[in-house]
């Protein structure tokens, strides 16, 4: 069998130890794999590169099949990104598959029945990184969804109940408040849920979503959801089940792949022999199955799951009385690969096949009448409504006129209450009384008036009609 050529970082903390623990496993469960080093994480960044990674690394990422990555340290302080943010979006990594299973009664946990994957949409939404100072105490981050990218994510999803015999895809979004990004989500999944007719699907308003999944996760199966609610529910899952030492995830693009472990880089306990290999080995099990050799995939989960039933545990999830033995990184590993070839007794073994390839579906890209009708101009002011006011209440440019000022997305001109706070953030929408449309140099020349009148403009917005319907919200609170 020809091997297959994977890139593989070491990460920091405790990453070296749960890597060589994780390649020695793999090694000796007969993986085909060439390992390509590449170094990232808080060296480099520390040696100047803000992405924690020199650029060169990208022809080795792209050259092979799939990248294996242990836990980086992101350094304190202001003026670094993310690395993984950079990775999933740089390489179009748009899926974040995040199984969460418990281990009972081997690992304690409240949840016996948990089995669920939790399908994270992972290019969008607030990771986008669009993000303002507006003025000297106000912040901004902007929630960016898009049809593409909610299409992808939720038919992701659904082929992915289908490929693995799940029985039910749940939404989780927060459409109740925002209208337009979570009901664009909400939208495509009531679009492409009917086109899976074996599998059941609901939706959840997050919140409670959220608590349902803490209280009683066997309700659900696999659930999809936008980027911040699935960065923050993976993780309550995955400690739910078990250990955050114990969860593995796959960041799936159509042009590459990565592989890694829930958790960071736990740096206080980098260098004991402690760490706990479990999450990285179950990014790798994923890494296996991805790259066509799913035997391997199988020997090493059942020789894992058996190794947690004979109670050999790390630190982590050793507990008197269900433990047998507490036992550090290494020697677990090496239990592991004792039991390479083994199956379980009471857990339930598993069975991987070659993965099958995804049918995707050509993007939609809708094509409604869009008319301009107006600009909300966003404009800094430290002081009360009137002393600004009466500056721009006479401001006009063809039918557009000041119809409304809100503060932090509260009315507070023409019909305020004395009571509402507001900030040094006003916006002033421009808008004809009976929504006709204008032209672009219509709502350009309002800016250049406001600008002669001595205004600060932080930032303008556009008010469209699509197919007759507003494309913003209407700011009647
Ligand atoms: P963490 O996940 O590193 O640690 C949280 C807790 O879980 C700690 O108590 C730790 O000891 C424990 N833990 C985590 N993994 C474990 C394992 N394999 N075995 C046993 N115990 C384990 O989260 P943190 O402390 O918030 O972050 C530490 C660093 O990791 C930060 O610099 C952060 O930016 C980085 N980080 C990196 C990634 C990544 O590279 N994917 C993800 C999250 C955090």
């Amino acid at each position: 069998m020809t091997q297959t050529p994977i890139a593989v970082a070491y990460g920091d903390g405790i990453g070296p130890e749960i890597m060589e623990a994780t390649l020695r496993i793999l090694h000796a469960a007969g993986a085909q794999i060439e390992i390509h080093p590449i170094e990232i994480g808080e060296r480099m960044y520390l040696k100047g590169f803000v992405t924690g990674m020199d650029p060169a690394m990208w022809n080795i990422i792209r050259k092979t099949k799939a990248f294996l990555k242990a836990p980086i340290t992101t350094p304190q302080g202001g003026g670094f990104k993310s690395l993984n943010v950079t990775i999933r979006t740089t390489l179009g990594l748009y899926a974040n598959v995040r199984p969460c299973t418990s281990y009972f009664p081997y690992v304690d946990t409240k949840h016996p029945d948990m089995d669920l994957i939790i399908v994270r949409e992972n290019e969008e939404d607030l990771y986008a990184g669009i993000e303002y100072r507006q003025s000297p105490d106000v912040c901004s981050s902007i929630k960016l969804i898009s049809r593409a990218g909610c299409e992808k994510i939720i038919r992701y999803a659904f082929e992915y109940a289908k490929t693995h015999n799940r029985k039910k895809v749940t939404c989780f979004i927060k459409d109740n408040i925002m209208k337009f990004s979570d009901g664009l989500f909400h939208k495509i999944f009531d679009e492409i849920a009917p086109q899976y007719s074996d599998i059941l699907n609901e939706s959840w308003i997050v919140d409670i979503g959220a608590a349902k999944l803490a209280d009683s996760p066997e309700l659900f199966d696999v659930i999809v959801m936008p980027n911040l609610y699935g960065d923050i529910l993976s993780d309550v899952a995955a400690q739910i089940s078990g250990s955050v030492g114990l969860a593995g995830s796959a960041n799936i693009g159509d042009h590459g792949a990565m592989f890694e472990a829930i958790h960071g880089s736990a740096p206080r306990r980098a260098g004991q022999n402690l760490a706990n290999p479990s999450g990285l080995l179950l990014g790798a099990i994923q890494m296996m199955t991805h790259i066509g050799q799913p035997e391997v995939a199988t020997r090493i989960h059942n020789g894992w799951l058996k190794t947690l039933e004979q109670g050999i545990h790390t630190y982590d999830i050793y507990r008197e009385g269900i433990s047998k033995q507490k036992v550090g990184t290494k020697e677990f590993a090496q239990a592991v690969i004792q039991n390479l070839g083994k199956t379980p007794e009471s857990l339930p073994p598993v069975v991987y096949s070659a993965p099958k390839p995804h049918q995707n579906q050509p993007i939609t890209f809708t094509d409604p009448r869009r008319q301009l009708i107006g600009i909300d101009a966003y404009i800094y002011h430290r002081g009360s409504l009137d002393s600004f006011l009466s500056k721009i209440s006479h401001v006009n440019v063809g039918n557009l006129r000041l119809s409304k000022i809100t503060n932090r997305g509260v009315a507070v001109w023409p019909h305020g209450q004395p009571e509402t706070f507001c900030i040094e953030q006003w916006r002033c929408r421009f808008q004809a009384t009976d929504d006709r449309p204008c032209a672009q140099s219509d709502t350009i020349q309002i800016l250049h008036a406001l600008d002669r009148l001595g205004i600060d403009l932080i930032k303008s917005e556009n008010l469209y009609l699509f197919d007759g319907i507003p494309g913003f919200t209407s700011a009647e609170k």
